[in-house]
């Protein structure tokens, strides 16, 4: 087992307009980050993106395909959700998605018994409220991140508070003498299993 502080980075909602320049923040520090895609965001115009992506040894992974409410999906709207994105990206750029995040981080029974991805949450920055300011942003991350955490955060379209907090976040988290790691890493290197049944994971080691 790993015994160094490690944090993952993880976006949601791209691809979008400002996700070259979150791949230019983490590019700069030598970062791998993993991101949640929503598969109808997934076309072909954004290939180059996700070819970046894997390039800088980022994860893709799994955020719906329309960005819905899942709980309220019955296990046939759930499976279809799942297996268009997990297609759509896979089709694009040849790699399965290892880990599911819900939208609006809602869940159901129905969605963990027909989902076999790990369930993601994270250490939420709120950067999906556009009223959050980057100082804010960066002041969540900052309280709510240990050894372990997978910090949420968002490549939403014209996010560019986050653009603004991601530099900070980082400078200070290694300052804090963190290192970096995707999802996938982060849970194999501190020798833990992802695959547990009714699990959302915001730290691998909750
Ligand atoms: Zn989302």
């Amino acid at each position: 087992m790993n015994n160094k502080k490690l944090v993952a980075l993880t976006f949601d909602d791209g691809p979008s307009n400002i996700t070259e320049k979150v791949l230019d923040i983490l590019e700069e520090n030598n970062i791998a980050g993993s991101f949640f895609l929503i598969g109808n965001l997934v076309t072909e115009d954004k290939k180059s993106i996700l070819e970046r992506q894997l390039t800088l040894g980022c994860e893709i992974c799994n955020h719906s395909y329309t960005h819905s409410d899942m709980s309220k999906m019955s296990a046939e709207e759930i499976k279809e959700e799942i297996s268009k994105t997990s297609a759509v990206i896979k089709e694009m750029v040849g790699v399965d998605t290892k880990f599911f995040r819900p939208p609006y981080i809602l869940v159901s029974d129905t969605m963990y018994e027909n989902i076999d991805l790990p369930f993601i949450c994270g250490a939420d920055s709120i950067d999906w409220n556009p009223e959050t300011s980057a100082q804010d942003r960066i002041n969540e991350v900052l309280k709510k991140v240990s050894d372990g955490s997978l910090v949420l955060m968002h490549d939403l379209y014209n996010n560019d508070k986050t653009l603004e907090a991601l530099p900070v976040i980082i400078e200070k988290l290694k300052e804090q003498g963190y290192e970096f790691a995707t999802a996938s890493q982060i849970f194999e290197q501190k020798g833990i299993n992802p695959n547990v049944k009714n699990k959302l994971w915001s730290n691998v080691f909750d």
